[in-house]
């Protein structure tokens, strides 16, 4: 199939999470969130760019008052593995220390990032600090992290879609694909 807008090319896989699926699960993970930080000072850190597509949709879910910033990290670049190395290239220009701190990550793969963004986020003494992430890739984990709200569990495929990349493309298709690597 040619490139272009709304066409495939021959690395867009099958669907592994509907359009429908999304919506659904957003609505319900939105409605956990609004209920466990209902009176809580909720801070959403959202983590560029993978988390941009997912926290549009939950954010106009969130029926409690909710703050958000966002911090950007270095992505797997041209590949499909983990380098094992995570920069911040973009910190969060709000103060979080006393706030009911969530993590909004797209997918947990190896597990890396997320652990690494913990440990950070914590020196800057939040009250609570938990993550929701949309995707848990849990068969590839070398680090153990504590994640709260999981929208997905997916076997260890490469995705695409739904803000998800590679190589900085496709993350404008609506649902969540496996990416067919040549
Ligand atoms: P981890 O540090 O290995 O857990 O990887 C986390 C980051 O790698 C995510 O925030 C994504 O940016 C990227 N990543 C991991 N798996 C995938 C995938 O299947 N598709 C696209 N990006 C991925």
């Amino acid at each position: 199939m040619k490139k272009g807008i709304n066409k495939m090319d021959e690395k867009v896989g099958k669907v592994l999470i509907s359009k429908e699926q999304i919506e659904k699960r957003v609505k319900e993970l939105a409605k956990q969130i609004s209920q466990d930080y209902e009176g809580k000072d909720l801070v959403c850190v959202i983590i560029l760019r993978g988390a941009f597509m997912f926290v549009t949709d939950l954010a106009k879910e969130i029926s409690i008052p909710a703050k958000f910033d966002f911090m950007a990290t270095s992505s797997y670049g041209d590949s499909t593995t983990s380098s094992g190395v995570v920069r911040i290239y973009k910190d969060l220009d709000m103060n979080i220390e006393g706030k009911d701190v969530l993590i909004i990550e797209d997918i947990v793969d190896t597990g890396r990032t997320i652990s690494y963004l913990v440990k950070n986020l914590k020196t800057r003494n939040p009250k609570s600090l938990e993550v929701c992430t949309l995707i848990n890739k849990p068969a590839n984990r070398v680090v153990n992290v504590k994640i709260k709200y999981v929208g997905f569990v997916i076997p260890p495929e490469f995705v695409i879609g739904y803000g998800l990349d590679f190589a900085e493309d496709y993350r404008h298709i609506t649902e969540v694909r496996v990416f067919k690597e040549d």
